[in-house]
Protein backbone atom coordinates (compact mmCIF):
# COMPACT_ATOMS: atom_id res chain seq x y z
CA UNK A 1 0.00 0.00 0.00
CA UNK A 2 1.43 3.76 -1.09
CA UNK A 3 2.44 5.08 2.65
CA UNK A 4 0.91 8.20 2.19
CA UNK A 5 -2.31 6.57 1.70
CA UNK A 6 -2.13 3.98 4.25
CA UNK A 7 -4.40 3.49 7.02
CA UNK A 8 -1.66 4.35 10.04
CA UNK A 9 -0.37 7.15 8.03
CA UNK A 10 -0.73 10.09 10.51
CA UNK A 11 2.19 12.84 9.16
CA UNK A 12 5.59 10.66 9.86
CA UNK A 13 8.15 13.15 9.21
CA UNK A 14 10.55 9.97 7.87
CA UNK A 15 9.79 6.93 6.66
CA UNK A 16 13.13 5.26 6.03
CA UNK A 17 13.41 1.30 4.62
CA UNK A 18 16.58 -0.47 5.32
CA UNK A 19 18.37 -2.92 3.53
CA UNK A 20 21.97 -4.41 3.91
CA UNK A 21 22.60 -7.56 1.56
CA UNK A 22 25.58 -8.57 3.48
CA UNK A 23 23.36 -9.79 6.66
CA UNK A 24 19.77 -9.57 5.08
CA UNK A 25 18.70 -7.00 7.00
CA UNK A 26 15.51 -5.69 6.17
CA UNK A 27 14.09 -2.67 8.40
CA UNK A 28 11.92 0.29 8.50
CA UNK A 29 12.58 3.16 10.84
CA UNK A 30 9.59 6.11 11.25
CA UNK A 31 9.90 8.96 12.69
CA UNK A 32 6.60 10.51 13.47
CA UNK A 33 7.62 13.81 15.23
CA UNK A 34 10.45 15.86 16.43
CA UNK A 35 9.02 18.69 17.02
CA UNK A 36 9.44 18.36 20.88
CA UNK A 37 13.03 16.58 20.42
CA UNK A 38 14.63 12.83 18.81
CA UNK A 39 12.19 10.76 17.99
CA UNK A 40 12.47 7.75 20.50
CA UNK A 41 10.87 4.08 20.29
CA UNK A 42 12.39 1.47 20.79
CA UNK A 43 13.53 -1.55 17.87
CA UNK A 44 11.30 -4.67 17.29
CA UNK A 45 12.38 -7.25 15.82
CA UNK A 46 9.39 -9.87 14.44
CA UNK A 47 8.95 -12.30 11.90
CA UNK A 48 6.19 -9.80 10.40
CA UNK A 49 4.55 -12.20 7.44
CA UNK A 50 4.62 -8.85 4.87
CA UNK A 51 6.29 -5.69 4.44
CA UNK A 52 2.56 -4.02 4.44
CA UNK A 53 2.59 -5.83 8.28
CA UNK A 54 5.91 -4.65 9.49
CA UNK A 55 4.59 -0.99 8.36
CA UNK A 56 1.82 -0.69 9.96
CA UNK A 57 3.13 -2.01 12.96
CA UNK A 58 6.05 1.06 13.18
CA UNK A 59 3.67 3.64 11.80
CA UNK A 60 1.12 2.94 14.83
CA UNK A 61 4.12 2.43 17.32
CA UNK A 62 6.25 5.62 16.47
CA UNK A 63 3.11 7.50 16.88
CA UNK A 64 2.45 6.07 19.97
CA UNK A 65 5.44 7.02 21.26
CA UNK A 66 5.08 10.63 20.07
CA UNK A 67 2.17 10.73 22.50
CA UNK A 68 3.85 8.81 25.26
CA UNK A 69 6.47 11.03 25.66
CA UNK A 70 4.79 14.58 25.31
CA UNK A 71 2.25 13.67 27.60
CA UNK A 72 5.14 12.50 30.06
CA UNK A 73 6.82 16.13 29.84
CA UNK A 74 9.64 14.81 27.86
CA UNK A 75 11.60 17.32 25.75
CA UNK A 76 11.28 14.04 23.08
CA UNK A 77 9.57 13.15 20.08
CA UNK A 78 8.46 9.71 18.60
CA UNK A 79 9.62 6.67 16.65
CA UNK A 80 10.13 3.10 16.14
CA UNK A 81 12.15 0.65 14.14
CA UNK A 82 11.41 -2.47 13.41
CA UNK A 83 13.56 -5.36 11.42
CA UNK A 84 11.59 -7.89 10.08
CA UNK A 85 12.77 -11.70 11.07
CA UNK A 86 13.31 -14.09 13.50
CA UNK A 87 14.95 -13.05 16.22
CA UNK A 88 15.80 -16.21 17.74
CA UNK A 89 16.74 -17.17 14.03
CA UNK A 90 17.99 -14.29 12.38
CA UNK A 91 19.60 -12.11 14.81
CA UNK A 92 23.85 -11.39 14.14
CA UNK A 93 25.48 -9.08 15.52
CA UNK A 94 26.30 -7.85 11.68
CA UNK A 95 22.31 -7.81 11.61
CA UNK A 96 22.28 -4.88 14.63
CA UNK A 97 25.17 -3.18 13.07
CA UNK A 98 23.57 -2.48 9.64
CA UNK A 99 20.43 -1.62 11.70
CA UNK A 100 22.56 1.01 13.95
CA UNK A 101 24.03 1.94 10.76
CA UNK A 102 20.29 3.23 8.82
CA UNK A 103 19.85 4.34 12.53
CA UNK A 104 23.35 6.76 12.49
CA UNK A 105 22.59 8.03 8.92
CA UNK A 106 19.59 9.73 10.36
CA UNK A 107 21.45 11.59 12.04
CA UNK A 108 19.60 11.88 15.87
CA UNK A 109 16.17 12.51 14.29
CA UNK A 110 15.69 8.51 15.54
CA UNK A 111 17.18 7.60 19.19
CA UNK A 112 16.56 3.31 19.68
CA UNK A 113 16.08 1.60 22.59
CA UNK A 114 15.42 -2.30 23.16
CA UNK A 115 12.40 -3.80 22.38
CA UNK A 116 10.40 -7.16 21.99
CA UNK A 117 12.75 -9.55 20.25
CA UNK A 118 16.11 -7.39 20.69
CA UNK A 119 18.02 -6.46 23.92
CA UNK A 120 20.26 -4.42 26.06
CA UNK A 121 23.27 -6.59 24.74
CA UNK A 122 21.78 -5.71 21.21
CA UNK A 123 22.10 -2.33 22.28
CA UNK A 124 25.55 -2.20 23.01
CA UNK A 125 26.18 -3.73 19.58
CA UNK A 126 24.93 -0.86 18.47
CA UNK A 127 25.88 1.77 20.52
CA UNK A 128 29.54 0.56 18.68
CA UNK A 129 28.18 2.03 15.51
CA UNK A 130 25.84 5.02 16.50
CA UNK A 131 25.58 7.55 19.45
CA UNK A 132 22.06 7.83 18.92
CA UNK A 133 20.68 4.75 21.37
CA UNK A 134 18.97 5.62 24.70
CA UNK A 135 18.93 4.12 27.93
CA UNK A 136 22.58 2.26 28.04
CA UNK A 137 23.52 2.05 31.54
CA UNK A 138 27.21 2.94 31.64
CA UNK A 139 29.78 1.35 34.10
CA UNK A 140 29.05 3.65 36.63
CA UNK A 141 25.29 3.18 36.21
CA UNK A 142 25.45 -0.74 36.51
CA UNK A 143 28.16 -0.04 39.71
CA UNK A 144 25.00 1.96 41.07
CA UNK A 145 23.17 -1.29 40.51
CA UNK A 146 21.13 -0.10 37.43
CA UNK A 147 20.96 -2.56 34.70
CA UNK A 148 19.25 -0.06 32.19
CA UNK A 149 15.94 -1.93 32.51
CA UNK A 150 13.19 0.44 32.49
CA UNK A 151 10.79 -1.92 34.40
CA UNK A 152 11.09 -0.85 37.92
CA UNK A 153 10.84 2.90 36.89
CA UNK A 154 7.39 1.55 35.00
CA UNK A 155 6.03 -0.22 37.79
CA UNK A 156 6.89 2.57 40.09
CA UNK A 157 4.52 5.32 37.51
CA UNK A 158 2.06 2.34 37.87
CA UNK A 159 1.37 1.87 41.07
CA UNK A 160 1.60 6.38 41.35
CA UNK A 161 -1.17 6.01 38.73
CA UNK A 162 -3.33 3.59 40.73
CA UNK A 163 -2.82 6.11 43.74
CA UNK A 164 -4.00 8.86 41.99
CA UNK A 165 -7.26 6.77 40.24
CA UNK A 166 -8.28 5.51 43.25
CA UNK A 167 -8.14 9.40 44.89
CA UNK A 168 -10.05 10.01 42.17
CA UNK A 169 -13.01 7.52 42.03
CA UNK A 170 -13.02 6.44 45.76
CA UNK A 171 -11.99 9.37 46.84
CA UNK A 172 -9.25 7.81 49.49
CA UNK A 173 -5.44 8.55 50.11
CA UNK A 174 -3.97 5.24 51.54
CA UNK A 175 -4.28 1.37 49.46
CA UNK A 176 -4.85 -0.34 53.24
CA UNK A 177 -7.26 -3.10 52.15
CA UNK A 178 -7.72 -1.61 48.71
CA UNK A 179 -8.73 -5.13 46.39
CA UNK A 180 -6.49 -5.47 43.74
CA UNK A 181 -6.48 -7.96 40.89
CA UNK A 182 -2.82 -8.25 38.56
CA UNK A 183 -2.74 -9.68 35.55
CA UNK A 184 0.45 -10.25 34.79
CA UNK A 185 3.34 -10.59 36.72
CA UNK A 186 6.45 -10.55 34.70
CA UNK A 187 8.76 -7.29 35.07
CA UNK A 188 6.77 -5.16 35.99
CA UNK A 189 3.47 -7.19 37.27
CA UNK A 190 5.72 -8.54 39.74
CA UNK A 191 6.82 -5.44 41.25
CA UNK A 192 3.68 -3.29 40.85
CA UNK A 193 2.41 -6.63 43.37
CA UNK A 194 5.52 -5.88 45.83
CA UNK A 195 4.36 -1.46 46.17
CA UNK A 196 0.78 -2.39 46.25
CA UNK A 197 1.69 -5.35 48.95
CA UNK A 198 3.82 -2.66 50.91
CA UNK A 199 0.81 0.01 50.68
CA UNK A 200 -1.47 -2.88 52.55
CA UNK A 201 -3.40 -3.54 49.29
CA UNK A 202 -4.83 -7.00 49.09
CA UNK A 203 -3.98 -8.73 45.55
CA UNK A 204 -5.28 -11.37 42.92
CA UNK A 205 -3.06 -12.29 40.56
CA UNK A 206 -2.99 -14.31 37.58
CA UNK A 207 0.05 -15.42 34.91
CA UNK A 208 0.58 -17.94 32.16
CA UNK A 209 3.64 -18.88 34.39
CA UNK A 210 2.64 -20.76 37.21
CA UNK A 211 6.29 -19.82 39.36
CA UNK A 212 5.74 -16.38 38.58
CA UNK A 213 2.19 -17.15 40.61
CA UNK A 214 3.45 -18.71 43.21
CA UNK A 215 5.87 -16.37 44.30
CA UNK A 216 3.84 -13.71 44.48
CA UNK A 217 1.43 -16.31 46.71
CA UNK A 218 4.48 -16.44 48.44
CA UNK A 219 5.90 -13.24 49.04
CA UNK A 220 2.35 -10.80 49.08
CA UNK A 221 -0.11 -13.61 50.41
CA UNK A 222 -1.46 -13.47 46.94
CA UNK A 223 -4.56 -15.40 46.10
CA UNK A 224 -4.13 -17.11 42.47
CA UNK A 225 -6.82 -16.92 40.08
CA UNK A 226 -7.38 -18.44 36.51
CA UNK A 227 -6.43 -16.32 33.99
CA UNK A 228 -9.63 -15.95 32.19
CA UNK A 229 -11.56 -14.99 36.24
CA UNK A 230 -9.13 -11.69 36.39
CA UNK A 231 -10.62 -9.64 34.48
CA UNK A 232 -14.13 -9.85 36.33
CA UNK A 233 -13.11 -10.07 39.65
CA UNK A 234 -15.18 -8.38 42.64
CA UNK A 235 -12.65 -5.57 43.28
CA UNK A 236 -12.13 -1.96 43.60
CA UNK A 237 -8.86 -2.25 40.56
CA UNK A 238 -7.87 -4.41 37.77
CA UNK A 239 -4.49 -3.78 36.68
CA UNK A 240 -3.62 -5.57 33.49
CA UNK A 241 0.41 -5.89 32.88
CA UNK A 242 0.45 -8.27 30.62
CA UNK A 243 -1.19 -8.45 27.19
CA UNK A 244 -2.94 -5.96 24.91
CA UNK A 245 -6.82 -5.51 24.03
CA UNK A 246 -7.99 -6.74 27.27
CA UNK A 247 -10.52 -4.24 27.32
CA UNK A 248 -13.34 -5.17 24.69
CA UNK A 249 -16.84 -6.00 23.81
CA UNK A 250 -16.81 -9.17 26.02
CA UNK A 251 -14.57 -7.95 29.17
CA UNK A 252 -15.88 -4.67 29.56
CA UNK A 253 -19.46 -5.44 30.63
CA UNK A 254 -18.59 -7.94 32.59
CA UNK A 255 -15.92 -5.88 34.77
CA UNK A 256 -16.59 -5.11 38.65
CA UNK A 257 -13.47 -3.10 38.95
CA UNK A 258 -14.31 0.28 39.10
CA UNK A 259 -10.56 1.73 38.06
CA UNK A 260 -8.82 0.13 35.34
CA UNK A 261 -5.15 0.81 35.82
CA UNK A 262 -2.11 -0.78 34.63
CA UNK A 263 0.71 -1.03 32.42
CA UNK A 264 -0.07 -2.86 29.65
CA UNK A 265 0.29 -0.94 26.14
CA UNK A 266 -2.79 -1.14 23.68
CA UNK A 267 -5.41 -1.95 26.49
CA UNK A 268 -8.42 -1.08 24.83
CA UNK A 269 -9.46 -3.69 21.77
CA UNK A 270 -10.63 -0.48 19.53
CA UNK A 271 -11.05 3.62 20.26
CA UNK A 272 -14.55 3.05 21.31
CA UNK A 273 -13.98 0.93 24.21
CA UNK A 274 -12.80 4.13 25.63
CA UNK A 275 -16.10 5.52 25.70
CA UNK A 276 -17.87 1.95 26.69
CA UNK A 277 -15.07 2.04 30.35
CA UNK A 278 -16.94 5.98 30.73
CA UNK A 279 -20.58 4.82 29.95
CA UNK A 280 -20.01 2.16 32.39
CA UNK A 281 -18.75 3.95 35.17
CA UNK A 282 -15.34 2.77 35.33
CA UNK A 283 -12.03 5.14 35.72
CA UNK A 284 -9.44 4.07 32.89
CA UNK A 285 -6.14 5.75 33.25
CA UNK A 286 -4.75 5.57 29.56
CA UNK A 287 -2.52 3.12 29.12
CA UNK A 288 0.83 5.04 27.55
CA UNK A 289 0.43 7.99 30.22
CA UNK A 290 0.29 5.71 33.71
CA UNK A 291 3.16 3.38 32.03
CA UNK A 292 5.29 6.39 30.88
CA UNK A 293 7.91 5.23 34.00
CA UNK A 294 9.98 3.46 31.59
CA UNK A 295 10.79 6.00 29.33
CA UNK A 296 11.34 8.76 31.92
CA UNK A 297 13.50 6.80 33.45
CA UNK A 298 15.91 5.85 29.62
CA UNK A 299 15.53 9.83 29.54
CA UNK A 300 17.32 10.26 32.51
CA UNK A 301 19.71 7.57 32.13
CA UNK A 302 23.37 8.57 31.45
CA UNK A 303 26.63 9.99 33.68
CA UNK A 304 24.68 12.76 35.75
CA UNK A 305 21.57 10.25 36.75
CA UNK A 306 19.64 11.77 39.53
CA UNK A 307 17.53 9.07 41.43
CA UNK A 308 15.41 11.69 43.15
CA UNK A 309 14.97 13.42 39.37
CA UNK A 310 13.73 10.88 38.03
CA UNK A 311 11.23 10.34 41.57
CA UNK A 312 9.72 13.61 40.75
CA UNK A 313 9.01 12.66 37.12
CA UNK A 314 7.50 9.87 37.74
CA UNK A 315 5.17 11.27 40.42
CA UNK A 316 4.15 13.67 37.83
CA UNK A 317 2.48 10.74 36.16
CA UNK A 318 -0.01 10.56 39.20
CA UNK A 319 -0.46 14.57 38.37
CA UNK A 320 -0.73 14.23 34.91
CA UNK A 321 -3.71 11.47 35.33
CA UNK A 322 -5.24 13.50 38.30
CA UNK A 323 -5.93 16.16 35.36
CA UNK A 324 -7.03 14.31 32.89
CA UNK A 325 -9.86 12.25 35.19
CA UNK A 326 -10.75 15.98 36.10
CA UNK A 327 -11.07 17.08 32.66
CA UNK A 328 -12.98 14.22 31.04
CA UNK A 329 -15.71 14.80 34.29
CA UNK A 330 -15.96 17.89 33.71
CA UNK A 331 -16.47 17.31 29.58
CA UNK A 332 -18.41 14.17 30.39
CA UNK A 333 -15.75 12.73 28.09
CA UNK A 334 -13.59 9.82 28.06
CA UNK A 335 -10.25 9.82 29.88
CA UNK A 336 -8.18 8.64 26.31
CA UNK A 337 -9.62 11.24 24.62
CA UNK A 338 -8.64 13.76 27.22
CA UNK A 339 -4.98 12.42 27.31
CA UNK A 340 -4.85 12.44 23.88
CA UNK A 341 -6.03 16.24 23.10
CA UNK A 342 -3.49 16.51 26.25
CA UNK A 343 -0.43 14.89 24.58
CA UNK A 344 -1.29 16.92 20.50
CA UNK A 345 -1.39 20.34 22.72
CA UNK A 346 2.26 19.85 23.46
CA UNK A 347 3.55 18.49 20.31
CA UNK A 348 1.32 19.85 17.62
CA UNK A 349 3.53 22.83 16.47
CA UNK A 350 0.90 25.78 17.01
P1 LIG B 1 6.94 -9.46 30.80
O1 LIG B 1 7.05 -10.20 29.51
O2 LIG B 1 8.09 -9.43 31.74
O3 LIG B 1 5.67 -9.97 31.63
C1 LIG B 1 4.45 -10.28 31.07
C2 LIG B 1 3.87 -11.41 31.90
O4 LIG B 1 2.53 -11.64 31.44
C3 LIG B 1 4.63 -12.71 31.75
O5 LIG B 1 4.92 -13.22 33.05
C4 LIG B 1 3.66 -13.61 30.99
O6 LIG B 1 3.78 -14.98 31.36
C5 LIG B 1 2.32 -13.05 31.40
N1 LIG B 1 1.22 -13.33 30.49
C6 LIG B 1 1.22 -13.40 29.14
N2 LIG B 1 -0.02 -13.67 28.68
C7 LIG B 1 -0.83 -13.74 29.76
C8 LIG B 1 -2.21 -13.96 29.95
N3 LIG B 1 -3.03 -14.20 28.92
N4 LIG B 1 -2.72 -13.93 31.20
C9 LIG B 1 -1.91 -13.71 32.26
N5 LIG B 1 -0.57 -13.50 32.14
C10 LIG B 1 -0.04 -13.51 30.91
O7 LIG B 1 6.52 -7.96 30.38
P2 LIG B 1 6.65 -6.65 31.25
O8 LIG B 1 7.94 -5.98 30.94
O9 LIG B 1 6.30 -6.94 32.66
O10 LIG B 1 5.51 -5.75 30.59
C11 LIG B 1 4.14 -6.00 30.87
C12 LIG B 1 3.27 -5.12 29.99
O11 LIG B 1 3.59 -3.75 30.22
C13 LIG B 1 3.45 -5.33 28.49
O12 LIG B 1 2.23 -5.09 27.83
C14 LIG B 1 4.44 -4.25 28.11
O13 LIG B 1 4.32 -3.88 26.75
C15 LIG B 1 3.99 -3.13 29.01
N6 LIG B 1 5.03 -2.14 29.30
C16 LIG B 1 6.20 -2.54 29.89
C17 LIG B 1 7.17 -1.59 30.17
C18 LIG B 1 8.46 -1.98 30.83
O14 LIG B 1 9.20 -1.10 31.29
N7 LIG B 1 8.79 -3.27 30.94
C19 LIG B 1 6.97 -0.25 29.84
C20 LIG B 1 5.74 0.14 29.26
C21 LIG B 1 4.78 -0.82 28.99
Amino acid sequence: MPLFEHPEFDHHETVSYCHDAASGLRGIIAVHSTHLGAGLGGCRMWPYRSEDEALTDVLRLSRGMTYKAALAGLPQGGGKSVIIGDPRKDKTPELIRAMARAIERLNGAYVVAEDSGTSVADMRVMAEVTRHVGGLADAAAQAAGRTGDPSPATALGVFIGIQAAVRHQFGRDDLKGLRVAVQGLGNVGYRLCRHLHEAGAQLWVTDLYLPAVERCVNEFGATAVAMDQIALLDVDVYAPCALGAVLDDATIPAIRARVVAGAANNQLALPRHDHALRERGILYAPDYCINAGGIIDIYYEGPDYDPAAVDAHLRRIGTTLSEIFSTADAENRPTGEIADRMAEARFRPQ
